[in-house]
């Protein structure tokens, strides 16, 4: 399949949006992520860095993705990993020490990492949230900050499955 983003039956079908919430807890794209970018941020990260998933198991009534994702918001978790955290690695070596503290940390670069996606959730499903923690667990300099918005997305997903998300700062 040419996109991940471009599944028959799954995006741009205006009907899905009645079956919400059915659809994230039955449904799970598996993509490649393509363009790489740590883009530059200076709020709460230095950078964003590239996602390795998007989608999540929520229904915020304020949600602006079914209007721009094609009426449907599975989790959608990327399987090259290992590019996207060799792209970090690079990256992070590229930027040497930090020159001077700013407001996102006195001495470390800081990533926000799951920026499109929800970090326990793709822990659940995957080992993506445990290859960037052990990214960002090497050497000093660095640090991530997971996002998430679930507290307990076994009861999101529907599933029974008892690992617990390892979605934690390192
Ligand atoms: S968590 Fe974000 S993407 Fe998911 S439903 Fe809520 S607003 Fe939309």
């Amino acid at each position: 399949m040419l996109s991940h983003q471009a599944i028959p039956g799954l995006h741009g079908n205006a009907g899905l949006v009645e079956d919400w919430v059915r659809t994230k807890q039955t449904t799970l794209v598996l993509g490649e992520k393509k363009s790489l970018a740590a883009r530059p941020n200076g709020r709460s990260a230095d950078f964003i860095a590239p996602s390795t998933s998007n989608g999540c198991a929520m229904a915020c009534a304020y949600c602006y993705v079914p209007r721009r994702k094609g009426y449907a918001n599975p989790i959608t978790v990327f399987v090259n990993t290992e590019k996207i955290t060799g792209y970090l690695r690079r990256h992070v070596a590229r930027q040497g020490p930090k020159p001077a503290p700013n407001q996102c940390d006195p001495t470390d670069w800081v990533y926000d990492l799951g920026e499109n996606g929800d970090c326990s959730v793709d822990a659940l499903v995957s080992d993506n949230v445990r290859d960037l923690v052990d990214t960002f667990a090497e050497p000093a300099g660095r640090q991530g900050e997971l996002r998430h918005q679930v507290r307990e997305p076994r009861a999101c997903l529907g599933t029974t499955r008892a690992a617990a998300p390892a979605c934690a700062s390192p």
